[in-house]
């Protein structure tokens, strides 16, 4: 799961660059692979491997709270 509270305050504080980067695999919250990646409403979201990212795909907000 991913606090998107965190990341907004991530945001608010960064250096304006436009993508807002989520460190970790929401669906399992392992370190991300490099190249699987998937943008949902302007933030980037990196994931260990196609079958997380599939997961998130099929659902995005099962993924996040607000
Ligand atoms: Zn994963």
């Amino acid at each position: 799961m991913i606090n998107i509270k965190s990341i907004l305050k991530f945001w608010k504080g960064g250096d304006g660059k436009k993508s807002i980067r989520v460190s970790n695999d929401p669906v399992c919250g392992m370190r991300p692979t490099e190249g699987i990646g998937f943008v949902h409403e302007d933030i980037k979201y990196s994931f260990c491997s196609d079958h997380c990212k599939e997961q998130f795909e099929k659902d995005p907000e099962a993924y996040i709270t607000r």
